[in-house]
Parts: C-alpha cells; structure tokens; sequence
C-alpha cells in the first residue's frame, strides 16, 4: 500500500518528505522554481512591457526573505509593497531593485524615507509638495512615482489635482517622476465596462502629465491583453500562482500548498456531537480526523459546518473529506467516514491547499477569495522552500 501510486504522490509533501521539521503541526510549501516560472510566464506575455513583482504583505504571506531573491534570480528589478516598512525590507533584500511603497509617505517623515532609497508613490498634491520640498535641490530630484486615480476612489491624485499639477508644473522641479500608474476597479471581470473607461481616463490624462514609463495593470489587469500593458505591470496573486479571473486561465502554475498533521481519528456511534456549540452530530457511525489547523493558522472560522451546512474540506491521496463542526483556534476536525479504503493514521499529513484544493476553492470556501486566503497564512505553520533550480537567465 506504502508504494501505491495515489493522485497525492505528486504532491509536493511527498517530495518533501524527510525535509520537514519533525515538530511542525503545519506546513506552507513554497516552489521557488514555479513561483520563478511564473514570474518569466508573466514576463514574455506583457513583453516589449517590463514585469514588476508585487510582494506586500509579506509576499502574499509566502514569506519575502525567500521570494525576492528567487524573483530577483529570475531577472525581477522592480518591486511593489505597500508600506515603507515592507519596502525597507525588500530593498536589504534587493538592494539594486527599485522598490515602490504604494501608499507614499506620512506627514513629516521625509527624512527617514529618504534615508531608506525606497521610491514612494505619491497619491496627492499635499504629498507631491511635502516630497518636492525634502529635496535637496533642483539638480538632486527625489525619485517618486505618480498614481492617478482613473476610477477606482482608493488613492491616487484626483482630476483637479491633476489639472492643478498640469498648471504648476514647477510643482514637479524637485521631483524625479520615475512612473505615472493607476490601479484598475474591476480587472477580475474582463467584460466589465469599467475596465475600458479606466483606461481611457488613463490615456486622456497622459498630455497633462510628465512623459514617464506608465503602468496600470496587476495580476487580473494584465490578462487584459496588451493595450492594458503600457510599460510595467505589477501582479502579486498571479506570480503566487492565483487565478485571479473567474472565465480565463493566467499562464501560472500553483506556488503554494498547505499541510496539517492529524492528532486522532476518533470514531463516532449515532447521535454524538462534535466540537463547540455541539453544532454536528453524527447520523450513522463516523470515522473522524482531528487536525492540528484552525482559524489561528489561517483555516477561516467561515469554514464550520453543521449538519445541513456545507464548510470546508481537505484531502488525503487525493480524495476530500468535509469538516465536520466548529472551526476551532488550533484544530479542524473532518469526517473521513467514507475515505474507507484511505489510511489516514496519527502524524499523517492532511491537504489543506494543494493538488486537490485550489487557493480559490477554498476562498469560495469560505466565503471569501483566494488573496484572503494566502495572507492570512499565519507564522504558526512552518514555511518550507523547494529551491529554485539554477537555470541559465533569461535574455534581458
Ligand atoms: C496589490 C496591488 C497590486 C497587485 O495586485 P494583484 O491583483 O495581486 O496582482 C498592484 N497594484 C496595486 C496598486 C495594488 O494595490
């Protein structure tokens, strides 16, 4: 039975084996060799275009430290993070990347930010001045990037701040625009109407900005074919292997898979309940795996079930077993009652994400999208990397 070949064998807990900390309850897999590929996937489909890499939030919780060099290594030189704390990780990381801090500076620390080398993007005239006047002088431009807002009110300089821009132009002197960008409301929908008034919104602000390299798509967005492209696009979710698009396929393969150890099977006679709030009771005799994974890890509480609900899943060789009750802080418990044939034994490993569970199914899941998902990936469950094997690079 050990040698049988069953659809889990090419997971990538199977290769792993022997490489996983004895004491880990969970695991986050990351293959630094897909996440590579997908990187040089997204690359020569936007090319003449430049891909960037959007790594905030710690790499869409994969983990930085290990992502930017992979990325890096693949031929990555421009990132995106959110806060300047990520960007001033990532620089030390790549410090001959440019690294973008989406949401620009605060009040009254242009000190510090200039100090970091991170390039922020400024979302508003107040920001343009207050980065303008850190500058110390007209031959020493501060670099910065420009994003206008063409639609989706999240951040980004509003008409009139643009047209006040266009009449002050001087406003720029201190400055040196390395990008103009704006971020698209409903990339995820292809048919959407919006997609095509953003970006002509977008075209029409052109003559009233600084001729710059110009970016408007992620992950979805750039799926959007290559009027969407401009001169960088910036995906995070397609690089970590998330199909962002409900009717098309991104060319990217799956990044990550998840893993947890079941504790116990238990078994169940008619009539007992499982879990807090008793909220599922067994109906006919029930084999049940206790799993070391609960919302603390990141398995969402939306995954609960009763007996008429449906919630989660995992997976074991292949074939999915449903919760059963309460998601509880540090444990799931799931029933396996009709997996007969499957032996599933203290210390074995439970598919959480993986060959049989995309991200996106158990975003759906749980009532939410896949984004959720992989961010909310706690540290509790142990990162593990598969290496990116050393290939020759790409012409650049
Ligand atoms: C998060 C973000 C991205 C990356 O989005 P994905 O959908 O993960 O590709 C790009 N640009 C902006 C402005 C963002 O906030």
């Amino acid at each position: 039975m050990s040698d049988a070949k069953t659809p889990g064998d090419d997971s990538l807990i199977a290769q792993l084996a022997g490489k996983i900390p004895a004491q880990s309850a969970g695991v986050v897999i990351v293959d630094l060799q897909r996440l590579s590929d997908n990187w040089r996937a997204l690359q020569s489909l936007v090319a003449p275009a430049k891909c960037a890499a959007t790594v905030k939030a710690d790499a869409y919780g994969l983990g930085v430290a290990e992502v930017v060099p992979a990325l890096t290594a693949a031929g990555a030189d421009t990132f995106f993070v959110a806060t300047l704390d990520e960007a001033v990780g990532v620089r030390s990381l790549a410090p001959d990347a440019t690294v973008f801090a989406l949401n620009g500076i605060f009040p009254g620390t242009t000190a510090a930010v200039i100090e970091t080398g991170v390039v922020p993007v400024l979302s508003s005239l107040p920001e343009v001045d207050e980065w303008g006047a850190a500058a110390p002088s007209r031959r020493h431009p501060l670099p910065c990037a420009l994003h206008v807002d063409t639609g989706l009110n999240r951040l980004g300089l509003s008409a009139p701040e643009i047209q006040k821009l266009a009449a002050n132009m001087h406003l720029l002197d201190r400055l040196d625009v390395k990008l103009v960008m704006s971020h698209l409301a409903c990339a995820d929908e292809p048919k959407n109407p919006k997609n095509a008034q953003q970006l002509s919104i977008f075209h029409r602000l052109q003559p009233l900005l600084p001729s710059v390299p110009l970016s408007l798509a992620a992950s979805d967005g750039l799926m959007l074919g290559p009027d969407y492209h401009f001169d960088l696009v910036r995906p995070g979710y397609a690089l970590y292997g998330g199909q962002a698009l409900s009717d098309q396929t991104a060319p990217v393969k799956p990044v990550v898979e998840v893993y947890a150890r079941v504790l116990q099977v238990r078994t169940l006679a008619p009539g007992q309940t499982i879990g807090y709030s008793a909220s599922f009771a067994a109906e006919r005799m029930m084999r049940v795996a206790v799993i070391a994974a609960g919302y603390a890890d990141g398995y969402l509480r939306h995954l609960s079930t009763a007996n008429t609900e449906q919630g989660g899943h995992v997976a074991f060789a292949g074939k999915l077993a449903p919760v059963a009750g309460r998601v509880s802080m540090d444990l799931i418990t799931v029933d396996v009652t009709d997996l007969e044939d499957t032996p599933i034994e203290r210390g074995d490993w439970a598919q959480i994400i993986g060959p049989d569970i995309s991200i996106e199914d158990i975003g759906r899941a749980s009532g939410t999208i896949g984004y959720e998902v992989l961010t909310r990936l706690s540290p509790r469950f142990t990162r593990v990397y598969t290496p990116a094997s050393t290939r020759p690079q790409p012409e650049a």
